[in-house]
């Protein structure tokens, strides 16, 4: 069975540069902590806390002299709640978070009603409806009823909600909102996985995808790559069945923006070694 590779694994700029800012400060301090996860990868968080990087879910919780703003950012009062507890800050919050942020920020500001196609309870989305007034959340074009009574709405996207969901609900909108202004905010990162995957998924005979179970963007691979082919959604190798690849000719292996390199290498040896 050949085996082949999504191209550009391994973690996204976002999170090397999260990353960095973290063990910088590690290194300066002994310890830093982060507020929120650095990334959804119950794994490698904990191979963090082993290195002196600490995830916190509250900054009155810190004990460290740093805090790091996790890259999927947060509501302004958690910022306010930071300055006030007089820790260092180093704001970690993705570029492509803040764009999303931006744009929202500047279509209210143009008298826009703002719709965010993505998951209310994400760390991000939670983030973005704080920074972005008469903002709102749309998980899928199911929950888009009676939208007439917004002559103006301004439609952006959580940076990693998969592309056919964001295009049907933009199309189940057009009829409904007299102006509507179309934003794809989609990352670059999300956005060629997604696209990678789905292509890999039409060609292979099974399909592995590798990242934490509570990542929003390698579910989303999981789920461009099912339409297509038999598929598994595994965080480690450890979680390898043979039976999977029984009279399989090509297995594709696709890994969301926070799988470090190293673990898809190690899937990779280990379906080979079967
Ligand atoms: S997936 Fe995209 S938005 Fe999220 S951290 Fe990576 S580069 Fe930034």
């Amino acid at each position: 069975m050949d085996v082949k590779i999504i191209k550009g694994c391994g973690f996204c700029a976002g999170l090397v540069g999260a990353l960095k800012k973290a063990r910088d400060a590690r290194d300066k301090d002994g310890a830093v902590s982060v507020f929120g996860k650095l990334m959804h990868n119950d794994l490698f968080i904990a191979e963090l806390e082993k290195e002196g990087i600490k995830t916190i879910d509250d900054p009155k919780k810190a004990t460290t002299k740093t805090i790091i703003m996790r890259p999927h950012g947060a509501r302004p009062d958690v910022f306010d709640k930071i300055k006030r507890s007089g820790m260092d800050m180093i704001d970690a919050t993705c570029p492509f978070v803040k764009k999303v942020q931006d744009t929202g920020i500047e279509y209210h500001k143009k008298g826009y009603k703002i719709a965010i196609i993505g998951k209310k309870a994400h760390p991000e989305v939670d983030g973005i409806l704080g920074h972005v007034d008469d903002s709102f959340a749309i998980k899928s074009p199911d929950e888009i009823t009676g939208y007439v009574r917004f002559k103006k709405l301004c439609v952006i996207s959580q940076t990693t909600t998969l592309q056919k969901n964001f295009d049907a609900c933009v199309a189940k909108l057009k009829p409904l909102v007299g102006d509507l202004v179309v934003k794809d905010t989609i990352c670059p990162a999300a956005k060629n996985r997604q696209k990678d995957t789905e292509e890999l998924a039409k060609e292979a005979d099974v399909m592995v995808i590798i990242g934490g179970k509570n990542s929003s963007n390698t579910r989303h691979l999981f789920e461009a790559a099912e339409k297509h082919c038999e598929a598994y959604h595994i965080e480690s190798k450890e979680e390898l069945k043979t039976d999977w690849f029984k009279g399989k000719k090509l297995c594709g292996i696709a890994a969301g923006a926070s799988t470090p390199i190293e673990k898809v290498d190690e899937v990779v040896d280990a379906i080979n070694g079967l």
